[in-house]
């Protein structure tokens, strides 16, 4: 079973994650980009503070490239194995910042991750909704967060990755559960697990 969790910056995906993780030892998680050698070493290309030249498409091509590999080294095989795998952050996230977000379009922004994913799709996926604003008092907050290029970026755009994810909500209610993650960790989390086990025991 494969579940990816969505959402913008400071929405409290990752600190969640680890928490459902303690929760399901046989669950497999992991993060994009990255979650292995190669993707890992793309993400930080991606994610350089020095790489402020990064045209809007390359991103988007590197993230595709980051994904397809980190999909047939790690995700694909521990599906075969019958495995859960949770993963911080998947395609939606790419349709919702680059497509979206930074204007590239959703459909083309698709297009090309249809290339790399060839069907692999989640089977849930989890969207943990967030005011911009509370967004990024998190984000500031969270002292050991590492820093990335995108943390240059202001409201406006964040705001756009919400309004992103709101339409692909609409465009996939079966697959996307949205979660208002304005709450306290705690109360987050165990929403968050309700929605796991109940899908893993369908
Ligand atoms: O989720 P995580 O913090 O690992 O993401 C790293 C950075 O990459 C974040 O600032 C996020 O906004 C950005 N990102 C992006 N486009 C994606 C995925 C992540 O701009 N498709
Ligand atoms: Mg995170």
């Amino acid at each position: 079973t494969f579940i990816t969790f969505e959402g913008p910056d400071g929405a409290g995906k990752t600190t969640i994650l680890s928490m459902v993780a303690e929760q399901l030892p046989m669950a497999m998680v992991t993060r994009e980009p990255g979650g292995i050698d190669i993707a890992e070493q793309i993400r930080r290309v991606i994610l350089s503070k020095e790489n402020t030249a990064m045209d809007p498409r390359t991103e988007a091509l590197l993230y595709a490239a980051a994904r397809r590999q980190h999909l047939i080294e790690k995700v694909k095989p521990a599906l075969e194995e019958g495995k859960v795998v949770l993963c911080d952050r998947f395609v939606d996230s790419s349709l919702a910042y680059q497509g979206y977000a930074r204007g590239l379009g959703i459909d083309e922004v698709w297009s090309i991750n249809q290339f790399a994913i060839e069907k692999m799709m989640p089977d849930l996926t989890i969207y943990f909704d967030i005011e911009p604003e509370a967004g990024l008092e998190r984000i500031n907050k969270n002292k050991g967060r590492e820093v990335n290029r995108l943390d240059l970026e202001n409201l406006e755009f964040h705001q756009k990755v919400r309004e992103g994810y709101h339409i692909l909500l609409d465009r996939s209610p079966g697959r996307i559960i949205k979660l208002d993650a304005s709450g306290t960790i705690e109360d987050i989390f165990q929403q968050t697990l309700d929605i796991i086990k109940s899908k893993l025991t369908e």
